[in-house]
């Protein structure tokens, strides 16, 4: 079974390759599929920019296509950065002064709670569908660790006192927003197999 995954970014590639590892699954990239532009993620929600990335790519390629659209929402600062994750810092879209710009911002926040949400939407045979994972949180004082990308030096998710920077791959995999949110899409997938026998 053949599936698109509309991401230029390649953290998000390697991660979902693990957590989606099925021998009847073989996801395909926009490089290898021969799409190099950029998408504009203009919606105001995660579901909206969700939508547009796979939208884009199932009207200008075909076949089935999903796409994904992570923010990290933080109480203290009323859900922000969310949607605007990325580019929270401005538009180079840079980890380092993303996270810079967030410790100066919870300098004062004695409560860090925070969690990352992925939306996942699939078109699948036309039709759209939507699957939502969570992790819950807190951010840490400063960073730490070297793996992972984005934010994932200053989360430390709940159960853990080390940063998904820090922890095994695998741990974070097995644990984050974007493996939760792709339960739900191989859930999808297996009854798709199961009911083509
Ligand atoms: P987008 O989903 O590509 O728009 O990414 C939103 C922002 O969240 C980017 O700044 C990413 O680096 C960051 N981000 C997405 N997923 C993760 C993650 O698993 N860990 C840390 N940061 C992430």
């Amino acid at each position: 079974m053949d599936l698109i995954f509309a991401t230029n970014n390649v953290h998000k590639v390697e991660e979902v390759a693990k957590i989606l590892n099925h021998s009847w699954l073989q996801i395909r990239t926009l490089k290898e599929i021969g799409f190099d532009q950029d998408i504009e993620e203009t919606g105001d929600t995660l579901r909206a920019n969700a939508l547009i990335k796979t939208k884009t790519i199932y009207e200008q390629m075909g076949g089935n296509v999903f796409s994904e659209d992570t923010g990290l929402e933080v109480m203290a600062l009323g859900m922000a950065p969310g949607v605007h994750t990325a580019r929270y810092a401005g538009a180079e879209r840079s980890a380092e002064a993303n996270m810079d710009k967030l410790l100066n911002a919870m300098a004062n926040h004695n409560d860090r709670t925070a969690r990352f949400r992925t939306i996942v939407c699939l078109i699948w045979e036309g039709e759209e569908y939507f699957f939502e994972g969570l992790v819950n949180g807190e951010i840490a004082l400063e960073r730490s660790g070297k793996q992972g990308f984005g934010y994932d030096p200053v989360f430390i998710p709940y159960g853990y006192e080390e940063s998904f920077a820090q922890l095994d791959s695998s741990i974070k995999n097995s644990i984050s927003h974007r493996y939760r949110a792709m339960q739900g899409l191989k859930g999808f997938l297996q009854k798709v197999v199961e009911s083509k026998g």
